[in-house]
């Protein structure tokens, strides 16, 4: 069994004081300073906590990356080569947040994705339907039109299966829903995208201390984005020792 992967997405949440503390209380703890903990940041702060973070083990992740790759008339924005130069590891790509308030299609996330790599960034493509598409089965169509970007691109990449009806609602998927769509995209990977033996699928909506070591154990879940969660660092301590178990 490889290693899960844990990503905290900490949103437009804390300032630097707090975005400070709470990365102090993960360096501190060997259950969230270690290999396949990764926090995404605010991109103001990432900078700062990169400095922090430098000699432990959490990887930083940005919460986007622009489509544009050349310096210049991007007011705004943040490239890839800006990420790769502060130290993030991972870039968020097509967070349903993303999809829903910035009108992102897949033909700017094909670019962030293909930006992000270039520049050593592996970015975390999020995919996952609304409680519409869901109620109306369409789901696995939705998913694969958004997993569709990954038959263009080549290199390191994970994905993340975030259904929007359980992000940030407390609303969870069952363990069946989770290892069908999971066991789906990796059917899919497999007879579309390169590489796709490598490729992680991360479960995230509502993943908390109570429910992180059930969803983690399912079958082709290979670890967790986690939000609302991960501004605690005592509850986000409990989802990476449930992850580090499973190593
Ligand atoms: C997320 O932001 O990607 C997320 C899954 O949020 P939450 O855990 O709060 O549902």
């Amino acid at each position: 069994m490889t290693a899960k992967l844990v990503i905290g997405n900490w949103k437009m949440n804390t300032r630097l004081d707090s975005a400070r503390a709470l990365a102090e209380a993960l360096l501190k703890d060997a259950t969230t300073n270690r290999e396949g903990v990764g926090v995404a940041a605010p991109a103001v702060y990432l900078a700062a906590l990169a400095e922090q973070l430098k000699g432990g083990k959490i990887a930083l992740s940005s919460q986007d990356v622009s489509r544009f790759d050349a310096d210049g008339a991007f007011t705004g924005e943040t490239s890839a080569a800006m990420l790769a130069d502060v130290g993030c590891r991972y870039a968020l790509v097509g967070h349903s947040e993303r999809r829903q308030y910035f009108g992102e299609d897949n033909a700017a996330l094909l670019a962030k994705m293909r930006h992000a790599i270039a520049a050593g960034v592996a970015p975390v493509l999020c995919v996952g339907e609304t409680l519409e598409q869901r109620e109306a089965g369409s789901y696995k169509e939705v998913v694969a039109e958004q997993l569709s970007v990954l038959s263009e691109v080549e290199g390191d990449y994970v994905i993340a299966y975030e259904p929007v009806w359980a992000i940030g609602t407390g609303k969870v998927a069952s363990l069946e829903q989770i290892a069908e769509i999971h066991a789906f995209i990796k059917n899919w990977c497999l007879q579309n995208a390169a590489a796709s033996d490598k490729i992680r699928v991360l479960y995230g909506g509502s993943v908390k201390a109570e429910n992180a070591e059930a969803i983690l154990a399912t079958k082709n879940v290979d670890g967790a984005l986690v939000g609302g969660a991960s501004l605690d660092a005592g509850s986000f301590r409990v989802i990476c020792q449930a992850a580090g178990k499973l190593i």
